[in-house]
């Protein structure tokens, strides 16, 4: 009954054309309208529902004038049961160069910390009891026990991630009382981390000491107060201050906070277990380092250089763990089996000294630039057909997700010249919408790069695949 719908049309309202609403298909005609495999087994009412929507707005744009067709309302049915039906996250090539790529997921974890992180999350686990016991206990025994083994920490705490570790810290540790901060470490880090706004939420009052590019140890000395709680270090993750700066060393903080008993807490951001100046990088602080110099705490990322699930990390005196583990936020930030599971998994690879050759985070950051050249050559040989669309180019790699800013590593692209039809723009959204998987790059001076150094060895024949598919020589100039 387009009937109805006909009343729209008062003859006080002098339309210049009549709206013809007979091109929409019922429901019914929708639904059959739909491949069988498209369908995703939907119930019938949640496509009543979702055909409801699509026609509703068909409707709207058709009283105001918008010409559909019947085809183009079909397929926006066909493209709204596929938005419910297909997975949004779903696996893609990150050929950005970009190491810890916060927007595409961070770290990847490695194969054995992903099929332990399967394993638990399809069963019971023993994850608050004690087997010889049966008694409540040992969340945390296993990731305490082996981190003490790999940085000296007496004990760690693991929550969802770092930025619930430190507001866990400084609410336990200093709610209603002051910390002391450089003021060059008074920052946001990447997207809405502010340590200001991180430390009002927990109740602490930031005391900003020293200029934005040098602080001395004496502006923290000047600065303490019967209501000091902490000294808090914050490591500067994603920008550097270059030229005229002073800081003072972590051990000279650590002394200061013996002298006045006040615990030094530090936010390490991406919490490095291996040193990355050995690949050719700039120095990451470790976490074994913040510990040796005496920190009472030390916090860090589960998913940058780390290589594991997201998490945030509190490593440090038992004491202040343990007061710490008290807190009633601890219950709101708990890190789940899964995470525990992949952590623990990721840990052991250092534990067994394969970190460099298991966890994807370490593979791309060792990966030397003879192998990356040898990768490429050899995808743009399998690209037959392809070849003078393609060349191999340096091209350099970050490490991304707040670490080592400012520093690249040397690295090698596929360097793809968008055709004469063309833009770099439409090159780059085709090979992240139409290829599968989907493939990410990054554009440099009107090409599009698809750099090596973030693509795992055992990628590469899907990305031939994926290219070959989705690149038309006919398309080149
Ligand atoms: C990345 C980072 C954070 C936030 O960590 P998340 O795990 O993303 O919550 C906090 N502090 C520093 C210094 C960082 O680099």
């Amino acid at each position: 009954m387009t009937r109805t719908v006909g009343n729209h049309q008062s003859p006080s309202n002098p339309a210049i054309h009549t709206p013809d609403y007979r091109v929409l298909p019922s429901v019914d005609q929708l639904l059959r309208s739909i491949p069988p495999r498209d369908r995703g087994s939907l119930n019938v009412s949640i496509f009543a529902a979702l055909f409801a929507q699509v026609l509703s707005d068909a409707r709207e744009e058709i009283a105001g004038g918008v010409p559909l067709t019947r085809d183009t309302v079909i397929d926006r049915a066909r493209a709204a049961t596929l938005a419910v039906t297909t997975p949004r996250l779903a696996r893609l090539i990150n050929a950005t160069g970009i190491i810890v790529h916060t927007n595409l997921g961070r770290a990847p974890v490695s194969r054995q910390a992903a099929s332990a992180m399967a394993e638990v999350a399809s069963s019971s686990v023993p994850l608050e009891l004690d087997p010889e016991t049966n008694q409540r206990g040992g969340r945390m025994s296993e990731i305490s026990h082996i981190m003490r083994l790999l940085t000296g920490a007496q004990e760690t705490l693991v929550v969802n991630n770092n930025a619930a570790a430190v507001l866990l810290a400084l609410s336990a540790l200093a709610a209603s009382k002051q910390v002391i901060v450089s003021r060059g470490e008074a920052v946001e880090i990447g997207g809405g981390f502010r340590i200001p706004d991180v430390l009002r939420q927990s109740g602490a009052e930031l005391i900003e000491v020293g200029t934005t590019n040098r602080t001395y140890v004496d502006d923290y000395r000047n600065a303490i107060e019967p209501e000091t709680a902490a000294l808090l270090k914050v490591h500067s993750s994603n920008f550097r201050i270059v030229g005229f700066t002073t800081t003072p060393s972590l051990s000279e903080l650590v002394a200061l906070g013996h002298e006045f008993n006040l615990p030094v807490i530090e936010d390490l951001g991406s919490g490095a277990l291996l040193d990355t100046s050995t690949y050719g990088l700039g120095h990451e602080p470790t976490i074994g380092e913040s510990i040796t110099a005496g920190v009472a705490l030390v916090m860090a990322s589960g998913d940058k250089l780390l290589g594991g699930p997201q998490a945030g990390i509190l490593l440090g005196d038992e004491k202040w763990i343990a007061h710490i583990a008290r807190h009633p936020l601890v219950r709101a930030v708990r890190a789940d089996k899964t995470c525990l599971a992949g952590l623990a998994a990721t840990l052991r690879h250092y534990l067994r000294d394969e970190a460099p050759t298991t966890i994807p985070v370490w593979r791309m950051v060792s990966a030397t630039i003879d192998d990356l050249r040898n990768r490429a050559e050899n995808i743009r040989r399998d690209l037959t057909h392809l070849t003078e669309l393609i060349s191999v180019v340096d091209s350099a790699s970050t490490v991304g997700g707040g670490s080592l800013p400012g520093r690249t590593l040397p690295s090698i692209a596929l360097r793809i010249h968008p055709s004469t039809q063309e833009s770099v723009d439409d090159l780059a959204k085709h090979l992240r919408t139409k290829s599968v998987p989907p493939i990410y790059g990054h554009i440099v001076e009107g090409a599009l790069f698809l750099d090596l150094r973030t693509v795992l060895p055992e990628q590469d024949p899907e990305l031939t695949v994926s290219l070959t598919a989705t690149l038309k020589p006919s398309t080149s100039n």
